[in-house]
């Protein structure tokens, strides 16, 4: 009896074990994530605690950076704002689709243009795969209703569609402009509109409280779109000049008024995250947070800082076109410090591939997807910049090296215009601060960064001027 229940037991358990495995359940289809990109004005590499600033205190961003990842050698497509701008919202720079000009640098409330229509925006790019999509702040892609955010891919606007210091009244205090008194210019100085969709809700818009609002805006955005996939281009209008905080904000940082608008953005990103928290949407959303390009130098101390960088705003020089770059995202991004290169244009391709959207396939992007290296920490497939002025190429970066073929100043600050043959070189990586030319003796590296350009011109086709034209 016993003998057969052993048998019995044995070819049970070998009927048993010869049993497939059950197969996992079919992975589930993740949602895709929401990205929010928080863009400053005219803000520079030096100007959060974070990046090395000894008295703006900055700790949601420091906290973005600690639990995400710091890029150093992160840039942007321009070094003044509306091709900056381009840029980051096509994916390609901006001398493909004309927002970049040598006759006017950006765009003025007397423009006849903006972006080109068949250009396509990274808003219109998540839209189609279901994506709820809001501009909240400065635009600068052109104030006619064709160009405005709500005909270029966003279901929502609200902002300032130009410059904070732009639609100057008589009335504005005379004297030095480069040295204005802060206590001297009031918002109604600038009267400037302020627009929710395609209507203007406010004008002069108050600016003293534009920063807080635009801050709210998001939050609110963020609570009524909780349940579907979102994207929110927040783009601050500050610390560009003229430099307005909130009377919360005021004499807050040891910094002065400029300090007191950084921190004033920096709490705003504060708000963001605990709405992103209490919603229980942090762990699938990514925070990238930049600016569009360095800081107003001549400005003095309502100016920002880029640091070790040299020059600023304007300029092809780092100071003017590499920001700080951080990307937190605590269920997508693995934390570190990212020495390698990465571009605002690359946000096109990054989302697209997070997002599933097919990159468009009939025009040239100049966009990468950084997503192995959020997300893995593996290298950045970027391996160089291109710095244009207008629509000329004023130098390129090639990994650790960087030829300057022209350099000039800007806002009479850093010398004239230089052509350069053979260019000037330096190691970006020993030499951020660009001071010691290393020409000499590295032929065979010019050669490769002549190749990169020559290679880049071949396929190069400018689009028209959308910048020129005034009414
Ligand atoms: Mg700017």
């Amino acid at each position: 009896m016993r003998n057969s229940f052993c048998l019995l037991l044995s070819i049970f358990l070998i009927l048993t074990s010869c049993k497939e495995e059950p197969k996992p359940e079919p992975e589930q289809e993740s949602a895709p994530p929401n990205f929010i990109v928080i863009f400053a004005d005219d803000l520079g590499y030096g100007d959060l605690s974070c990046y090395g600033n000894p008295t703006i205190l900055t700790p949601n961003l420091d906290r973005m950076a600690h639990e995400g990842q710091k890029w150093t050698n992160f840039y942007v497509g321009a070094s003044v704002c509306t091709p900056s701008r381009a840029a980051l919202l096509t994916g390609r720079l901006p001398v493909r689709s004309g927002m970049a000009s040598n006759k006017s640098r950006v765009l003025f409330p007397d423009s006849k243009n903006g972006l080109p229509a068949n250009e396509i925006t990274l808003a219109e790019q998540l839209k189609k795969v279901g994506y709820a999509t809001a501009a909240i702040g400065k635009w600068h892609l052109g104030h006619k209703e064709q160009y405005l955010p709500t005909n270029n891919g966003f279901d929502y606007y609200f902002g300032i569609p130009y410059s904070n210091d732009m639609d100057r009244v008589a009335e504005y205090p005379n004297g030095d402009y480069w040295s204005q008194q802060d206590e001297d210019i009031k918002t109604e100085h600038f009267n400037v509109p302020l627009i929710r969709g395609t209507e203007i809700i406010e004008r002069p818009a108050n600016q003293n409280t534009i920063t807080k609002r635009y801050s709210e805006e998001t939050v609110s955005y963020i609570k009524k779109n909780k349940d579907k996939p979102f994207f929110i281009y927040l783009a601050h209008n500050l610390p560009h000049i003229p430099l307005f905080a909130s009377e919360e904000a005021t004499g807050k940082s040891k910094r002065g008024l400029y300090g007191d608008v950084v921190q004033e953005i920096d709490h705003g990103v504060g708000q963001i995250l605990e709405a992103l928290e209490t919603e229980g949407l942090a762990e699938n959303t990514i925070v990238v947070f930049t600016s569009d390009n360095g800081p107003w130098l001549p400005f003095k101390n309502n100016g920002g800082s880029a640091g070790l960088l040299r020059a600023g705003k304007g300029s092809t020089w780092e100071g003017g076109m590499r920001e700080p770059g951080i990307f937190w995202g605590p269920g997508h991004v693995k934390p570190g410090v990212i020495t390698d290169l990465g571009s605002t244009l690359d946000l096109f391709a990054t989302f697209s591939a997070m997002a599933k959207a097919e990159l468009p396939q009939d025009r040239i992007m100049d966009s990468y997807d950084l997503g192995p290296t959020l997300m893995e920490l593996k290298p950045s497939p970027r391996n160089h910049i291109m710095y244009y002025r207008g629509t000329e190429l004023y130098a390129a970066r090639l990994g650790d090296y960087k030829a300057h073929f022209i350099t000039q100043g800007v806002y009479g600050q850093f010398g004239d215009r230089e052509e350069h043959d053979p260019p000037v070189l330096y190691h970006l990586n020993h030499d951020a601060s660009e001071q010691f030319d290393i020409a000499d003796g590295n032929g065979e590296i010019l050669t490769q960064i002549q190749e990169l350009v020559e290679g880049h011109k071949a396929n190069l086709v400018p689009g028209k001027d959308q910048l020129a034209e005034r009414e």
